[in-house]
């Protein structure tokens, strides 16, 4: 395929306003790729250049882009930049300049997807002194040679601002359509997607393997596995009686979750977002190397904060200070890590995930038997809620968060929020006190004192997993600091949208749609129902409540934390609308409860 013809194909996608649309064109795309390219599109279609725990990063700033724009087109570099500042987009700054270029353009030069890539990769792999100039020219090259169209989306790949909204759902979908006509392969791509985590994989198997490929697609090592999710219940008979009665109880620690994968001396770890974090944590990777009785594993667990000298857990801000990029010995020195060990999917070649909790917790305790520094979680099997709730007061007087039951039959269900793991936190009694993470959707101009920064609020979202959509559920006004106005206008200018996006079920308009793109944390008070949000409105097959006209929304919403957005969750891991309506349950028992 070549690049114009995918810039076509973006461009319809930009002004689809309705899910299906946008699978039925990326059904296209994928249909008239070639071998060879599929995962190179959908890397691009994801906006990066590989799966995140590649690490690939473009390393272009805004101002380098401005210059390749006026390199490629004539314009002056303050031309580039006050348009910029008109539009608050660089790719349709692109798009109206290479239109209206005297210079003359290179005839005919169509690049195909390959070249495309291969120059974005070149861009992001240039490092060092000189770089800078390079990129530019890389860029600028080939804005020269490029349609206005092609020209928008060149620039606007390598800045991570494609503002198409295209999540990873819509594209499994889409590739389960373009192959065999239907949805029904989807489960199956879903599947594979969890345990590698990468989607252009997932694609390139498709294409050359078929179905059979993506059914018998197996863990690999040093391709992370997507993390089971828990589900949360207020109380230890609600958990017991969703388990069958009878269930494994282990601590639930406050640290960082750290996925580890060894063969022979190799040891890489990855996070909670799939994100290679080998080298911020040398002793864990020194204790994989060392103290664990395999040949090859994947295994994970929690990291934290342990002082030896007192036996204490270190609070969640102190864990975190580990993760950095510099200075990271001391730190070890002075933060020493253990790594609480509480699954396994993989051991010396064979596939674990489909074994039973039971089996994969003994192989567990006796790979990491004897580690100094990684332990295996501390756990009862109970049928009894009262010793459930002893271990879970326990637990919260070591300094802990609570604690996660585990279903002893289930499997490890990689990539999904499920009932066999379940978590209950002492935030979960009383009312409402569990913070929600919620995706921005849009967001409104200030009024008096805040209009220096014309910045008046958020309209927010939770992620409807059935439907692959963003339901609003809140429009939050208060609780922000100056410093994070500024930075979420900054922000949410470069992700406007002209509509609404596709995946963005809303009833009222804000200011300004934003792609969904950022996550923030939010507490309330309450969960009421609302007329005008769609959070939960409709069918349950859908996702729903169950009324058509009623959906669910936050009481006092206010952002809570220091940073303006969430750098760690993506919007599809956000707070779902199922959650949400299971918190309104449990605000409901209580209450009842209460009385
Ligand atoms: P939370 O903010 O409550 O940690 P989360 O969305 O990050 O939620 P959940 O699936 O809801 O993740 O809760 C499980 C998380 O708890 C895991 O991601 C893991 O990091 C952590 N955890 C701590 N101890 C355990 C344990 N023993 N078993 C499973 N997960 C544990």
């Amino acid at each position: 395929m070549q690049f114009f013809e995918l810039s076509e194909y973006y461009s319809k996608l930009e002004s689809t306003s309705s899910r299906l649309g946008m699978i039925d064109i990326l059904k296209d795309v994928f249909k008239n790729s070639e071998k060879g390219e599929i995962d190179k599109i959908i890397y691009i279609t994801q906006g990066v250049l590989a799966p995140p725990f590649e690490g690939v990063e473009f390393g272009l700033a805004e101002k380098m882009a401005e210059e390749a724009v006026s390199i490629a087109t004539g314009f002056s570099k303050e031309e580039v930049n006050s348009l910029y500042k008109k539009k608050g987009d660089l790719g349709s700054v692109a798009e109206d300049l290479v239109q209206k270029s005297k210079l003359k353009r290179m005839s005919a030069r169509k690049y195909s997807i390959g070249e495309v890539y291969d120059s974005m990769l070149k861009i992001s792999r240039s490092s060092g002194e000189g770089s800078k100039n390079v990129k530019i020219k890389l860029l600028a090259e080939m804005i020269a040679s490029s349609t206005p169209l092609e020209a928008k989306y060149l620039v606007r790949y390598p800045l991570g601002e494609l503002r198409m909204g295209v999540g990873d759902a819509t594209i499994l979908e889409a590739l389960s359509v373009a192959f065999t006509g239907e949805r029904k392969l989807k489960e199956s791509l879903e599947r594979a997607y969890n345990i590698c985590s990468d989607l252009g994989l997932v694609g390139a198997v498709l294409m050359e393997k078929g179905e059979s490929g993506i059914k018998s697609f197996k863990v690999t090592l040093f391709k992370p596995i997507r993390p089971a999710l828990a589900e949360r219940m207020p109380t230890a008979e609600q958990i017991l009686e969703k388990m069958h009665g009878k269930a494994a109880v282990e601590q639930k620690y406050d640290g960082f979750r750290c996925q580890a994968h060894k063969s022979g001396k190799k040891v890489q770890l990855y996070s909670r977002r799939l994100e290679n974090i080998t080298s911020m944590f040398p002793d864990i990777v020194r204790a994989v190397q060392t103290e664990i009785k395999a040949e090859s594993v994947i295994f994970e667990g929690e990291a934290l904060g342990f002082n030896e000298a007192t036996n204490e857990f270190m609070p969640f801000q102190e864990t975190m200070q580990r993760k950095r990029k510099h200075g990271i010995e001391e730190m070890a020195g002075e933060i020493p890590l253990h790594l609480f060990a509480f699954d396994i999917m993989f051991l010396n070649g064979e596939d674990y995930l489909n074994q039973p909790y039971e089996k994969r917790r003994k192989a567990l305790e006796e790979v990491v038997a004897g580690s100094k520094t990684i332990k295996p979680s501390t756990r009862i099997i109970t049928s009894s809620p009262k010793e459930l709730d002893k271990f879970f007061e326990d637990s919260i007087e070591k300094g802990l968060e609570g604690i996660v039951a585990k279903d002893l039959e289930s499997h490890y269900i990689a990539g999904a929020r499920k009932f066999s793991w379940i978590k209950m936190k002492r935030s979960y009694m009383g009312k409402l006190s569990d913070t929600l993470d919620l995706v921005i959707v849009g967001y409104y101009l200030g009024r008096g004192s805040r209009s220096e920064f014309q910045f008046g609020g958020l309209l927010c979202a939770v992620y409807n997993k059935k439907r692959d959509m963003f339901e609003t559920v809140s429009r939050i006004g208060t609780g922000f600091t100056e410093k994070q106005m500024s930075e979420l206008k900054t922000l949410l200018d470069k992700s406007k949208v002209k509509s609404r996006p596709a995946r963005v079920d809303s009833l009222i308009a804000p200011d300004f749609w934003v792609e969904p793109r950022y996550v923030v944390t939010v507490k309330a008070d309450e969960i009421t129902k609302s007329p005008t949000h769609t959070c939960g409105r409709g069918s349950k097959e859908k996702g729903g409540a169950g009324e058509e006209d009623v959906g669910y929304a936050l009481r006092f919403p206010r952002i809570v934390g220091e940073e303006a957005v969430r750098s760690d969750k993506s919007v599809e891991d956000a707070t779902t609308t199922q959650e949400v309506l299971e918190m309104y349950n449990n605000q409901k028992r209580v209450r009842v409860e209460d009385k």
